[in-house]
């Protein structure tokens, strides 16, 4: 099954990709592979399309061209969605559906993992973000950022392939926008999804992304590929080659 090169597999696949809402396409002839584990950012100002392009990689909206997708998707927003009746570790424990077991688990009868419930997985997972103090709180006894980070565990929960995020670090002050980008970043390198997050901020782009494309006039234009090694401290914000790649992604986003 497997591509014998060296390539690793295609997760996303989206080729030649147009889609309008009504006369003018919002995006136009839109091609983008995205491989297992890869952090992909795009970058574009508000109206860009953005959600739209999640939503059509998430199977939600369907456009001219093709859009393949090869695993579980889940999507994280800018607002939490969290259910404000459910204590965290329900709110984490719903999203772990039926469809999370992999093929390969269910067969293995009794294995550790098939037996777990779904609150147990919901309490692992917690802990292992060290969320365990929150599992009982309700959310509205939760800061923002402290919500985005239920939100970003409800997604992996059901160990997906491919998690789409939608500016989710948008609501949030500066100072935690940056202390969750690091959380991200950690908990991102533990797993095993590739994610596609989308931003206007260039410098969150950098400090999250292997690889950058921006939005312009419903185009999307592959940027840069972020060689700066992880984990990113913050101190690389003010590194000369980080403003460097900073301004370059800026022009590319002027119309
Ligand atoms: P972004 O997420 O980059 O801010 P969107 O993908 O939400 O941009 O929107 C792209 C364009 O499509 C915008 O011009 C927006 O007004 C339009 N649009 C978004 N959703 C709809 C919809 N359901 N019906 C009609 N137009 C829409
Ligand atoms: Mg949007």
């Amino acid at each position: 099954m497997a591509d014998p090169g060296s390539h690793p597999p295609a997760v996303v696949q989206l080729e030649k990709l147009t889609f309008s809402f009504g006369q003018e396409p919002v995006l136009r002839d839109i091609s983008l592979t995205v491989t297992e584990r890869e952090f992909v950012v795009i970058v574009g100002k508000s109206g860009s399309g953005k959600s739209t392009l999640l939503r059509i990689i998430d199977g939600l909206l369907t456009g001219e061209g093709e859009a393949r997708v090869q695993g579980r998707v889940r999507m994280v927003f800018q607002e939490d969605r969290l259910f404000p009746w459910y204590r965290v570790r329900q709110n984490v424990a719903v999203a772990v559906t039926r469809d999370a077991t992999p093929a390969g688990e269910a067969a293995v009868a009794g294995s550790a993992s098939a037996r777990l419930s779904d609150t147990e997985k919901a309490m692992r997972l917690l802990e292992e973000l060290g969320m365990r103090e929150l599992a009982h709180r309700y959310p509205h006894q939760l800061s923002g950022g402290e919500r985005q980070r239920v939100a970003i565990a409800r997604a992996f929960v059901a160990r997906p392939q491919i998690v789409l995020m939608d500016e989710p670090f948008g609501a949030l002050d500066v100072l935690t926008r940056e202390q969750m980008q690091t959380w991200l970043l950690d908990f991102w390198q533990r797993n095993t999804a590739a994610v596609v997050f989308v931003t206007h901020d260039v410098e969150e782009a950098l400090i999250l992304g292997d690889r950058i494309l921006v939005i312009v006039d419903g185009r999307l234009r592959p940027v840069l590929n972020v060689n700066f090694p992880r984990p990113r401290p913050q101190r690389l914000r003010y590194a000369p080659e980080f403003l460097e790649a900073k301004q370059r992604v800026r022009e590319q986003l002027a119309d």
